[in-house]
């Protein structure tokens, strides 16, 4: 019976996502946004669990998990854990603001570090142990994409750099990466390659073949090849 907690729930990918698992029987799926009243297409979805959580916010994520260990009760825990709330952006290095590049460092690095410090004792009482920050090939150096969005490729590979330290830490955990691939939704929008069911049901055949010793401190495609840092 996994137990799948996400965040960024209410369009896109994480919507898709909260969809194709709780059409699943067996799983029990807490699908978290910033404000469940606005999200008509996820509360048509049966059997989710909606949960508040504003991932940039202290007081959000502390309200979140007394929220989800009452959903759970005494026993439950976390088994996939997926950071999949973000936002885009196009700016380069030379009209980017300070205020944006702040907003792309809190909503993609210091979010999923509140959210995962906040949940760990979910995640380690569950059974699969998988947290997963999904990450953009924008991040990748390597992969040498370009001067647009600047500030959002930083900040992506900020979480790199924070997903490499957390599964130094937590080597228990399968801690990993996701460029979920160019998916048309708001943010990858109607040029994207994939198709959002589609793109969604590669990514849980992901997670769900997740192990410690192969995908742990991994930066994968979506198609769970590994990508250049
Ligand atoms: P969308 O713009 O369609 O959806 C983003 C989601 O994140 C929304 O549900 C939004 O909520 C939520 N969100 C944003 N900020 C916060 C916050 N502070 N707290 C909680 N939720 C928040 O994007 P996608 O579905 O396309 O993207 C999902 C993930 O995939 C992102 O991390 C993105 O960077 C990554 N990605 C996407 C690609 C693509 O081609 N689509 C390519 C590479 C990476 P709200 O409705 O409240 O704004």
């Amino acid at each position: 019976m996994p137990v799948w907690f996400i965040t960024g729930t209410s369009r896109g990918i994480g919507l898709e996502l909260a969809r194709q698992l709780a059409a699943t029987s067996g799983n029990t799926v807490i699908a978290t946004c910033r404000n469940p009243a606005g999200a008509a297409a996820l509360s048509q979805i049966a059997g989710v669990h909606v949960v508040a959580l504003d991932i940039t916010s202290e007081e959000s994520v502390r309200a979140a998990f007394a929220k989800t260990e009452a959903i759970l009760g005494a026993d439950g825990g976390i088994d996939y854990l997926i950071n999949n709330a973000g936002i885009g952006g196009g700016d380069t290095v030379e009209d980017t603001t300070p205020e944006e590049l702040h907003r792309q460092l809190t909503t993609h690095v210091v979010g999923p570090l509140l959210v995962f410090r906040a949940f760990l004792p979910l995640v380690r009482k569950g059974s699969r142990k998988v947290v997963v920050n999904v990450t953009s090939g924008l991040a990748s150096i390597g992969l040498d994409l370009g001067p647009k969005g600047a500030s959002y490729s930083i900040a992506k590979a900020g979480m790199n750099m924070l997903t490499y330290k957390m599964s130094k830490q937590y080597s228990d955990l399968t801690i990993f990466l996701l460029d979920p691939g160019w998916v048309k939704t708001d943010m990858g929008g109607p040029d994207a390659w994939l198709d959002v069911d589609y793109a969604v049901r590669n990514h849980i055949k992901i997670y769900e073949s997740a192990t410690l010793e192969t995908h742990s401190g991994k930066f994968l495609s979506n198609e769970g090849k590994e990508i250049p840092w």
